[in-house]
């Protein structure tokens, strides 16, 4: 039976599977197609993520970032090694693994509501119970008032609150994001950044967010991974000690500054082997 209808009582605040979310990615390498056709993706990687963390995936477009993702949500299955969440192999998607992605992909057809209590009904929820976790989400990202609204009729900020409200539904253990705010213009970004950091601390999953945007991934991040340009690896390990609960005042803070110059430098590095390489 899926956690969803074990879960705590939707009338209380809702938590995260408290210790859940431990993802390894052991050796992994992707290569997509084959023979001439071959074109690796993702180089050979391995990496830890704790239970509870907050780790951003930086890196230039085209290097794989979406495509490491992909194998952790299950959508793509590695060439080499593998992926474990909590020491389960990945092979599939599940709802113990949330994804929000650019893109809102909502159902059109379906309210707020309904949008949000579909993943609760799909596990086998009854009506009243996905209701009450489609209310206890929308309220977690402010939305309760919306709920019998369509999502053409919201903004894209609001779009995406119910895409999040939307995965967390199935109080994953893991929430995968990938460049969820990249279509919303600066004002409506930096509003949602607060919002994610504050519906993660009340949630408490895991959160693995690829963004090619460095002060987004220093400003939300516990870690930031930088990877190199195509085909892409991990170069780069970034702890980043700002304290938190965090606000958008902390851009003038030195250990922000520091960060920030640190990934504006690797990248840049980087971007100058690559370009050397084609001129090679
Ligand atoms: P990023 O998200 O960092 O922009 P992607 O992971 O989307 O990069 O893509 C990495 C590389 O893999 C790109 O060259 C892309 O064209 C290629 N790629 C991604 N998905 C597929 C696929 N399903 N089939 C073939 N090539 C793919
Ligand atoms: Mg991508």
């Amino acid at each position: 039976m899926l956690d969803v209808l074990k879960f705590k009582s939707p009338k209380s605040a809702p938590s995260a599977n408290q210790g859940k979310g431990h993802i390894e990615v052991s050796d992994v390498s992707i290569t997509f197609g084959t023979g001439a056709d071959a074109h690796q993706a993702v180089q050979t990687t391995s990496l830890t993520i704790e239970a509870g963390e907050f780790v951003c995936i930086l890196g230039p477009s085209g290097c794989g970032k979406s495509t490491l993702m992909n194998a952790i949500a299950g959508y793509v299955m590695p060439t080499t090694g593998e992926v474990t969440v909590d020491d389960v192999r990945v092979e599939k998607p599940g709802p113990d693994r949330g994804m929000v992605f650019q893109q809102y992909s909502l159902l059109p057809w379906k309210t707020v509501h309904e949008n949000v209590a579909f993943g609760p009904r799909m596990a086998g929820a009854s009506l009243t119970e996905a209701g009450s976790v489609a209310n206890t989400f929308l309220g977690l990202v402010g939305l309760r008032k919306f709920g019998n609204r369509y999502p053409m009729e919201l903004s894209g900020g609001m779009q995406q609150r119910v895409g999040i409200a939307r995965a967390l539904a199935n109080y994953p253990s893991v929430l995968l994001m990938d460049e969820p705010f990249g279509a919303l213009d600066a004002q409506t970004r930096l509003m949602m950044q607060e919002s994610l950091l504050d519906i993660w601390r009340k949630f408490g999953t895991t959160v693995v967010f690829v963004t090619h945007d460095v002060d987004e991934a220093v400003f939300l991040a516990d870690r930031v991974l930088i990877m190199s340009a195509a085909p892409g690896r991990i170069i780069e390990d970034l702890h980043v000690d700002l304290p938190r609960p965090r606000s958008t005042d902390m851009a003038t803070a030195p250990e922000y500054i520091q960060a920030r110059q640190f990934c504006l430098d690797t990248i840049k590095s980087e971007s100058r082997k690559a370009f050397a390489a084609q001129n090679q």
